[in-house]
């Protein structure tokens, strides 16, 4: 059968418009989705929260539900775990960071890691401290579960995917994308036990806004992190063992006596005020300090503020590192990678000042 002149032509634009598409696909950015759990991923037996599931459907199923983000990036994904963030551990830790590191090293332009908001803060700070890469590492998470009227998931993915995908988002370090709101794990604080805009920075405010899919930043953290953190985990397979002991009135020194017996190497205070403890408390643990060498940091049960050096508290004379502006867990968080290096006061205090 002769073809004519204008299905040939018909033809060739066919393929040209086909090999535009599939070119146009190929520079899409890959964004690889690593999936740990959470109430994004739960799953209610009806559309009320009541009475749900954290950490219950896959990774395919949750992205089912945002089809969009396949317009804006090469979307890979991943199952690293299936749980209640409630029940984070460093053994998740640090094979999340790992893999983080391995695909940034290959062909990923960035990562969204979905994650319960339970303690997002904590494994957001660890990645912040342990990641080795200059790319956009996105946490995202969501309030209410994939089953629920109005989950905020699929919206928080959309944009987390949209901030991953931006330029402007490279070197900026680990950062929280919910609630339309971009935040720096430097300072980041789950605020409120229901609502969807519960992260917030408190100290410091939010790097930016995620706006009709688009990244807007107004701030940058002039934090150590990333790429110019000192620690790296490449052959760490255990975190030393560091507790956190809440001061309060009449607070003795049972907790700080349990967690040396348990083995602990280091001790957060969350404390009162500007990281104060009760005497008994702060007796026991200089003894601790001077006699068995465990690092202690004072932090404050406070959201806001300074744990600041040299206040009511003499750290110098104790042996004691202050927090600075680092949470009781983020606190937690980084002296433990502090302990894989040191257990100097001095040099954990330098870190305290630098992160
Ligand atoms: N318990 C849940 C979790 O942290 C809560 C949430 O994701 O919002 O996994």
């Amino acid at each position: 059968m002769k073809t004519s002149k204008m299905q040939r032509v018909f033809g060739l634009l066919m393929i040209t418009l086909f090999m535009s598409v599939a070119a146009f696909g190929q520079n899409k950015p890959t964004i690889y989705i690593l999936a740990t759990g959470g109430t994004i991923a739960g799953q209610g037996a009806t559309e009320v929260t009541a009475g749900y599931k954290a950490g219950a459907i896959t990774v395919d199923q949750l992205l089912s539900a945002v089809p969009e983000i396949k317009d804006i990036a090469n979307i890979k994904a991943e199952q690293v775990a299936n749980i209640g963030s409630q029940d984070m551990n460093d053994e998740v830790w640090l094979k999340l960071s790992k893999r983080v590191n391995e695909l940034l090293k290959g062909d990923a332009d960035g990562i969204v890691i979905t994650h319960g908001t339970d303690t997002q803060e904590e494994t957001a700070y660890f990645l912040n401290l342990t990641v080795k890469s200059n790319k956009p590492v996105i946490l995202v998470g969501s309030m209410r579960p994939s089953t629920a009227i109005s989950a905020d998931g699929p919206r928080n993915i959309y944009n987390a995917v949209a901030a991953a995908v931006s330029p402007l988002s490279t070197g900026k370090g680990v950062m929280v994308v919910m609630d339309d709101k971009i935040l720096g794990a430097d300072d980041l604080a789950k605020t409120n036990t229901l609502s969807v805009g519960t992260f917030r920075n408190p100290n410091y405010g939010p790097l930016g806004i995620v706006y009709n899919g688009k990244p807007i930043y107004t701030r940058e953290s002039v934090k150590r992190h990333t790429s110019k953190s000192e620690f790296d985990i490449t052959h760490v397979t255990k975190l030393p063992r560091v507790e956190i002991i809440l001061s309060y009135s009449n607070a003795t020194a049972l907790f700080v006596d349990a967690a040396l017996k348990a083995g602990a190497k280091g001790i957060v205070v969350a404390g009162v005020g500007n990281g104060n403890m009760t005497t008994v408390m702060q007796n026991e643990l200089e003894k601790a300090t001077k006699q068995h060498g465990v690092a202690v940091v004072r932090s404050s049960r406070i959201m806001t503020g300074p744990t600041a050096q040299w206040d009511e508290v003499n750290d110098d004379q104790l042996g004691f590192a202050a927090s600075w502006f680092i949470n009781p867990y983020r606190s937690r968080v980084l002296l433990m990678l502090a302990l894989t290096k040191t257990n100097d006061y001095k040099e954990i205090q330098r870190m305290f000042s630098e992160y």
